[in-house]
Parts: C-alpha cells; structure tokens; sequence
C-alpha cells in the first residue's frame, strides 16, 4: 500500500488553474524525486501535500487517512515533514531551540541530528540568524526530521548553497534512505544528485504528471524533452 497517493489533484490560485489532474504514489522507505522545469507545479503540489493549498478536486491520502480538509498541523502530526523552500527556521532562537520547539517522540532528537550534522550540535547555542545558508538548510532538514515524520519532503533542499555543503546534505539524504524506512520526496533541479538518491521520479509540465518513472528510465531523451537537460 502506498505511504502517499495523489489522485487527479487539481489546485487553483485564485481562478489560475496550477495543477491539472496531478497523480503520484510514494511507498514506505522509498525516494520519489519531483521534477520539472520553473513553474510546472512542484512546490504547489508539495503545499496542497501539506495543506497549505487548497485542494480544488481530486485525492491525497496519506498513510491510510484522506488528507481533505485537514489543516497544515494536523497533516504534520500524522507525520509528514517539511523542509520548505527557503528554509524558514526562528532566527531569534537558538539551534537548540529551534529543534526542540518542533520535537516529538522517536528515534530522531538532539543526539541523532546531532550525529547526522555535527555542526548543529557544534552550533547548538548559537541564534538560527547567525549560521550559514548551508547550517540554516541543515537545521530546517534537522526540524523535520525532530518530528520523527513517516514522510520528509525537501523542497529545493540545495538550491543556491556551495558545492561542498550541497554534498554534505546530499550525503546526509543518502544516509537516510540507507539507515532508514522514512519515505522521502524531493524537489531538486540537480538531476546529477537525484540519479543517485531517488528510486523514481515524476515529471510535471504545466501542472500535470507527464512522465513516470524509475529513475534508470529517465534517459537522455527523456530529460532533454521534460528538464531541458
Ligand atoms: P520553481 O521550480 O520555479 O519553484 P515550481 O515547479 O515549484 O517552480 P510552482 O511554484 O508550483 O512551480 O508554480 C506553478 C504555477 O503556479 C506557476 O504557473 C506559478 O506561476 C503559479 N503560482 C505559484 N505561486 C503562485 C501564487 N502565489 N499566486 C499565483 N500563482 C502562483
């Protein structure tokens, strides 16, 4: 059974029509990336996941539950967590702070995302407006994770961050999936990274599902036509 499932989801900004009948299906422990050019849907779909966005018509099921009608914290509880695009942690408080403010019970605490970015437990007392773009992603990945959510979805985890501290988060997703049964899904340009983390991905154009598949499917034509790659 599946963990996630959109079925024919429409969304709408205002009478701007964003998602068109959008499908997608996500298993426990499994790595689903989102892909598509600028503009196609990705970040509409991961906020009509999460209740952010209204849901015009269509389905999304999460774990057993219709998430219709449920409000963003309600959805978080059942267990998905966010890693939203732009970060978003509470610059006035501590890393600390930050992490325990969104704690639940589970494996994932202090001591874990600690071990899986160490410098977050080197940082730990310093303001969230103090740490680096790189250290500011980490403890938005990190506060997910405290949750101890069955699903993370990391939108743009990467997006304008160095090299060197993309292939610390990189390496730290991989670790996840490995060590693991979270189910993730991730919005990422980075095909190069994607290839080598997610188990299949979805393609959007103009807000509907136009390619599905594994990730070894997604050759060069593929990515030619859909990611202009
Ligand atoms: P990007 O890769 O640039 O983040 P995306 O694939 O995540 O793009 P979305 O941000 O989901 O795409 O946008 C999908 C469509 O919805 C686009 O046509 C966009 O212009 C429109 N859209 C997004 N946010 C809003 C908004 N707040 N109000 C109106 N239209 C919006």
């Amino acid at each position: 059974m599946s963990l996630l499932s959109l079925s024919d989801v429409n969304v709408f900004y205002g009478k701007s029509q964003a998602l068109f009948g959008v499908d997608l299906d996500l298993g426990q422990g499994e790595v689903l990336a989102l892909m598509g050019r600028n503009g196609m849907g990705k970040t509409t779909t991961i906020r009509a996941i999460c209740g952010m966005m209204p849901v015009q018509s269509g389905e999304i099921r999460f774990d057993g539950f219709s998430l219709a009608g449920k409000a963003s914290h309600e959805i978080a509880r059942l267990g998905c967590g966010l890693v939203p695009e732009g970060r978003r942690c509470f610059a006035s408080l501590t890393v600390e702070e930050n992490l325990i403010a969104a704690a639940r019970k589970g494996e994932w605490d202090l001591n874990t995302v600690g071990e899986l970015f160490p410098i977050l437990a080197e940082r730990r007392t310093q303001r969230a407006a103090t740490l680096s773009g790189g250290e500011q992603q980490m403890l938005a990945i990190g506060r997910a994770l405290m949750t101890n959510p069955k699903l993370l979805l990391l939108d743009e985890a990467t997006e304008g961050l160095a090299p060197l501290v993309r292939e610390v988060i990189w390496t730290a997703i991989a670790g996840l999936k490995n060590k693991t049964d979270l189910a993730i899904l991730v919005v990422d340009k980075s095909l190069k990274e994607i290839r080598s983390i997610a188990d299949r991905a979805v393609i959007l154009e103009r807000g509907r599902s136009a390619w599905v598949g594994k990730m070894p499917e997604l050759d060069q034509d593929v990515a030619m036509r859909y990611l202009g790659v």
